[in-house]
């Protein structure tokens, strides 16, 4: 679902024009739908009514203050991955108590921040990382609650840079080995067992591999739950979202007749296995939650002919939605005032930056635009401004929260000043 629809010709965000929000805000900027966050969240949260759960919203997707602040009230927990986000969870009104901390590389520090601010859990990712939390909790005489991260070996057929549960994926500890890391675990006295992990993936799109990777674990869950008093099994993110079609996406006989991954038919495969293992169980979901709930706005600044091709240049670049360029997202791309009369031409969006990667979409047909015309690309709130770069000095766009009927600044877009922000030149 998403609460983006055309009213006489001009795209609305909620009841939010968002050429109005592109004139006061200027462009690039992206504008999300408190909204449509919301659903998300409370759908979830109530296709799982039935079991104790938490939802622990993976705050890299989108790592804006507001948007952890609407989560936040609804009591909200989140799976942070930096020292970073758990500040910024804070800021947000967030509680510690209700964050997994998970990723391969914790620091020293990173560990002893999070213990301080005695957070839910370490997912863990390696047996060198679980003694390092133990002699770090040992110096500050506490204990760590940890989860194992197990990798189940299991194919999410997804593009091969967001797929973490196989086994050649640098995420996790094999599934063979689980029990005997916990063995190991059990015996380090800074060390409590909370629970166990599993992530196998980004944009997946059935249900089938979660329902796989959730049998598989079911046995080792149900043995951790005997033999180490595990409370709960957190059963990761990775739930995939219609970026091709993002309109038709509000409609969920779309979806099935697409046979597209719906919250609803996620709970379905999943909860008959989750039932009887008497855990609460964990969901980490990022790109679900705020994906379709965002776009980009960026203005057309030529039309270039070449040849063979024709190159619509837009004022956003790569450094600010890099996911076309990364692992070849797509966007679909619509114009922000339906043109009265406008020919359908074939065209590779692009972006100011230079790098031939710098694109949104190539050979898209679209209608034609005019230089100066606003475009939207769709479904852009996750894995968009949070890994938003300053490549080519470009300053970081705006960001825009529409909620409850009016449109609110929740980043400034940055200035020049802040490009060369505690940059030095050493004196002579
Ligand atoms: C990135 C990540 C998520 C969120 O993934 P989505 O595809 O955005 O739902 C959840 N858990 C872990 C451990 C992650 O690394």
């Amino acid at each position: 679902m998403h609460s983006f629809q055309y009213h006489k010709g001009v795209l609305h965000c909620e009841n939010v024009s968002l050429a109005q929000v592109a004139k006061e805000a200027g462009t690039p900027v992206y504008a999300y739908s408190a909204a449509t966050i919301l659903d998300h969240y409370r759908r979830l949260d109530a296709a799982f009514a039935g079991i104790d759960h938490l939802i622990c919203y993976a705050v890299k997707a989108n790592s804006n203050i507001a948007i952890l602040n609407l989560l936040a009230r609804e009591n909200s927990g989140f799976d942070i991955v930096s020292w970073g986000e758990l500040f910024r969870v804070r800021k947000a009104g967030g509680k510690p108590e209700a964050c997994t901390f998970a990723g391969v590389g914790k620091s020293e520090d990173e560990i002893r921040l999070a213990l301080r601010q005695e957070i839910l859990s370490f997912n863990v990712e390696s047996e060198s990382e679980l003694k390092r939390i133990d002699a770090i909790a040992r110096s500050l005489k506490r204990r760590a609650p940890v989860a194992v991260r197990v990798n189940p070996d299991v194919d999410a057929g997804t593009h091969k840079y967001i797929s973490t549960g196989k086994s050649e994926n640098k995420f996790g500890i094999g599934f063979e080995r689980a029990m005997e890391v916990y063995a190991a675990a059990a015996k380090m006295p800074n060390i409590r067992i909370r629970g166990v992990q599993v992530h196998i993936g980004s944009q997946i799109t059935t249900a089938a591999p979660f329902a796989e990777a959730v049998v598989k674990m079911a046995p080792l869950v149900s043995e951790l739950s005997r033999s180490h008093g595990i409370e709960f099994f957190s059963i990761g993110g990775g739930i995939g979202i219609v970026y091709e079609n993002s309109f038709a996406s509000g409609d969920s006989k779309w979806w099935k007749k697409n046979g597209s991954i719906t919250i609803e038919s996620y709970a379905e495969a999943v909860i008959p296995h989750l039932k009887k293992l008497g855990v609460r169980i964990l969901f980490e979901p990022g790109r679900l939650m705020v994906g379709n709930a965002g776009v980009l706005l960026t203005r057309v600044n030529y039309v270039k002919k070449t040849g063979k091709k024709t190159f619509v240049i837009v004022d956003a670049g790569m450094n600010d939605l890099i996911r076309p360029a990364l692992y070849q997202g797509y966007h679909q791309i619509v114009p922000v005032k339906k043109p009265a009369r406008a020919g359908t031409i074939v065209a590779d969006v692009v972006g100011p930056i230079c790098e031939s990667g710098d694109f949104f979409a190539q050979d898209r047909a679209m209608p034609e635009p005019k230089e100066g015309d606003l475009l939207a690309l769709m479904s852009a709130g996750a894995y968009g401004f949070s890994m938003a770069s300053n490549y080519n000095s470009r300053p970081l766009p705006a960001e825009v929260l529409v909620k409850d009927g009016g449109a609110h600044l929740i980043r400034e877009r940055q200035t020049s000043e802040d490009l060369v922000r505690g940059e030095k030149i050493p004196e002579e």
